[in-house]
């Protein structure tokens, strides 16, 4: 069975790209489509109208009732082509012929319920019993589809050459030069560089700002020691909410009304994190008369269509709307924050958003430019600016297979009551040469008594681990044991 991954030109439209494949099918022959975002299947399903090709949405946010008529007519061969997030990834699409799956690396098509099914397996299980082609399509590479390029089981097809002005727009990063030339302005948050290309770009189109983080400052320092701002009642960061609000703790609800820095005791703070709210109020400052939409966090979604043509939209990654007409300028905000993000994927998760930006702006043939405000010289920014991500991923690769992480060793994660975590383990039997760490006891709230364990293995024996684990875990619940366990294998954000 053909199964391959392509990863897109930024000017490449996945939508065209899947409806074409879709209307190469025969008329008995069924599809599968499934992307991460309800957005993402919206846009799909209107270039499927436009061609005329019959198909179906399965949603998980429409009722119970009309998810079941849809599932009917699934069932009978009625609709042929469907379209939907993680959960359709199982719709009983009669005579299945492809499957396609959009941005396979977006963490919404990790399934959060047990037994935690990732949609890109069970896709290519799919794909395996019911002798269907599979394609992924992505605006950035990932590691997994490269994992499983490397091992022979996908493809790897490449976008049609062109010319590079025809296909991308022109990128540039705040380098040295840029810098020095402004003087002190070059290194702040927002420095003119970036001014200019908003101004260029809204002479042409609107703009689109990307913002790391939502909210007005989501996170606080001391104005003299620097020291975090935290909530004295369950340490999670302060935040504050407008300009002069209170801080309040977004974990627990507490307002902070009279805030003391715990190392100086001095009262002032100031934002160390600046969120899509107050960016976009001193844009607003900035450009006065220019329209100005949020979208992302508490401001809702802006629609494709309600972008108008000269306006600045400030979005955190992935809430950008997609504009039929594409973006004239980007500017890619707080770069070196998103890639300094504690999480194990942070620099490819960065990449990521970025290209999913950048896909939304037109070719520098039609104007199109973006601006990445972070360090040039770091190795994520520099391969953005030279439009080769791909090396930048060897890299991230080769460091994972000398730390013996995934995908070059298959994890397992067990966490739980302490006690059941411990039994567990001395219960279950792992094949040899498993690495066992832990367990450890989790902090933070919420953490008492509760400890975690992980176990990884050569990836050509995970079919043995998985045995094993489901074993213990049968034989747990034969038991009765007591205390809350999961055990979960490919386990996100382990490291
Ligand atoms: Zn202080
Ligand atoms: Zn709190």
């Amino acid at each position: 069975m053909p199964r391959a991954s392509l990863t897109l030109d930024a000017n490449d439209t996945w939508t065209e790209i899947a409806a074409d494949a879709i209307g190469d099918l025969d008329t008995e022959q069924g599809a599968l489509v499934i992307a991460p975002d309800q957005r993402d299947v919206a846009r799909l399903s209107r270039v499927l109208d436009e061609r005329g090709i019959a198909h179906e949405i399965l949603a998980g946010t429409e009722g119970p009732e009309k998810r079941y008529r849809t599932f009917r007519r699934i069932l009978r061969g009625a609709t042929r082509v469907v379209l939907g997030n993680r959960s359709a990834a199982f719709a009983p699409v009669q005579g299945l012929a492809l499957v396609i799956c959009w941005d396979e690396a977006d963490d919404l098509l990790e399934e959060p319920r047990s037994p935690y099914p990732h949609t890109r397996t069970v896709l290519q299980c799919r794909s395996a019993e019911e002798r269907c082609a599979l394609l992924f399509l992505s605006a950035s590479d990932s590691v997994t589809l490269r994992a499983l390029g490397d091992l022979g089981y996908l493809a790897r097809l490449e976008p049609l050459p062109g010319p590079v002005t025809a296909v991308r727009p022109r990128i540039v990063a705040m380098d040295e030069y840029l810098r020095e030339r402004e003087g002190a302005s070059g290194r702040s948050r927002l420095p003119q560089e970036a001014m200019r290309v908003i101004r260029r770009g809204l002479e042409k189109g609107p703009v689109l700002v990307q913002v790391p983080r939502s909210g007005y400052a989501p996170a606080i320092a001391c104005t003299f020691c620097r020291t975090r701002a935290q909530c004295p009642h369950c340490s999670a960061p302060l935040s504050q909410s407008g300009r002069n609000g209170p801080l309040h703790c977004r974990v627990c609800g507490r307002r902070e009304d009279g805030y003391r820095c715990p190392e100086c005791d001095r009262t002032q703070v100031r934002a160390m994190v600046i969120g899509s709210t107050r960016t976009a109020e001193e844009l607003h400052r900035a450009f006065p008369g220019t329209t100005l939409k949020v979208a992302g966090g508490a401001h809702g979604a802006v629609e494709d269509d309600a972008v108008p043509d000269q306006a600045i939209i400030v979005a955190t990654p992935g809430a950008e709307p997609a504009p039929p007409g594409r973006y004239a300028a980007c500017l890619l905000l707080d770069a070196d924050a998103l890639l300094g993000r504690a999480a194990f994927d942070a620099d490819i998760e960065a990449v990521r958003r970025w290209r999913g930006a950048i896909a939304l702006v037109r070719s520098a043939d039609e104007g199109g430019e973006v601006l990445v405000v972070g360090t040039s010289t770091l190795p994520a920014i520099r391969d953005l600016v030279a439009h080769r991500s791909t090396f930048f991923l060897d890299r991230v690769l080769e460091d994972r297979r000398e730390l013996d992480l995934p995908p070059f060793r298959r994890v397992a994660e067990i966490v739980g009551d302490r006690e059941a975590c411990r039994a567990f383990l001395e219960a279950v039997e792992l094949p040899d040469g498993t690495d066992v760490f832990g367990p450890v006891d989790l902090e933070g709230p919420d953490a008492a008594g509760r400890a975690r364990a992980v176990v990884r293995i050569e990836p050509a024996r995970s079919r043995e681990l998985a045995v094993a684990l489901r074993a213990g875990v049968a034989a747990r619940s034969a038991r009765k044991a007591r205390g809350s366990l999961r055990v979960r294998l490919d386990p996100p954000d382990v490291f």
